[in-house]
């Protein structure tokens, strides 16, 4: 039987394996990005980039971006890495792909993530939405942000992002941001509350200590406050099959 797998690689950065096909989702300065892009099963000693990292396990096939900001996007360790792997291509918003072609990496291995496109990388088929970043403060432009639905094998998992821009259809899992300086956990209970997924992995949240995501888990997985579903925090480097 074929089967989705996802792994966490810290704060916003995600990996789905389906039938021998690696994403990896932003892969940001709260991540290990040699040791996501290579798919070793914890971080890596690499301090510099893929190449000081040792041998690859399973190059990615394909690099989503949802948006520019450092913790989605690390930008040398991610041109370092797609370097280390020169088969990986990229599908990011549009600044974001500009910024990586303006580092050096090759243009036509950089794809532009358009809200309301789909593209297909192996067995996944991706549905890009969104387009705008949750507000931070009235006084910083609003960026911008795309978001993924990516289906595999019958199975969906929704990536927002930094946005609690609801999808298209309702995905199995849906990856929740629970920390942010744009984000307060009564509009992450309503996301998923309104998003509906049988399934509520928490991202996004290495600004928490243990004790705030204590309360984050708490509030999340109430049935009474936020519906229900399965709650499911994954360590980092930790993996679940959907
Ligand atoms: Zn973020």
């Amino acid at each position: 039987m074929n089967t989705m797998n996802i792994t966490n690689w810290g704060h916003a950065c995600v990996s789905l394996e389906a039938d021998g096909t690696r994403l990896l989702v932003d892969p940001g300065n709260f991540t290990d990005v040699a040791a996501a892009m290579n798919g070793t099963a914890k971080d890596s000693e690499a301090k510099d980039g893929a190449v000081e990292s040792g041998a690859a396990k399973t190059s990615p096939t394909a690099l989503l971006v949802t948006h520019p900001h450092r913790d989605h996007c690390d930008t040398t360790p991610v041109v370092a890495a797609l370097r280390y792997h020169p088969e990986c291509v990229v599908w990011a918003d549009a600044t974001t792909c500009a910024s990586l072609v303006e580092a050096g990496v090759e243009a036509n291995r950089v794809h532009e993530a358009v809200p309301g496109a789909t593209f297909t990388v192996g067995p996944f088929t991706v549905t890009v939405g969104g387009g705008k970043h949750a507000k931070i403060f009235r006084l910083i432009p609003v960026g911008i942000n795309v978001t993924y639905l990516i289906s595999a094998d019958g199975k969906s998992v929704y990536h927002p992002g930094d946005s609690f821009d609801v999808p298209a259809s309702t995905p199995d899992v849906v990856l929740t941001p629970v920390s942010g300086p744009w984000l307060k956990l009564g509009e992450a209970i309503e996301f998923v509350r309104t998003v509906g997924a049988s399934t509520v992995i928490p991202t996004h949240d290495a600004l928490n200590t243990r004790s705030a995501n204590i309360m984050v888990d708490a509030r999340l997985s109430d049935p009474d406050l936020a519906g229900q579903h399965t709650y499911c925090r994954l360590a980092k480097g930790e993996s679940m099959t959907l």
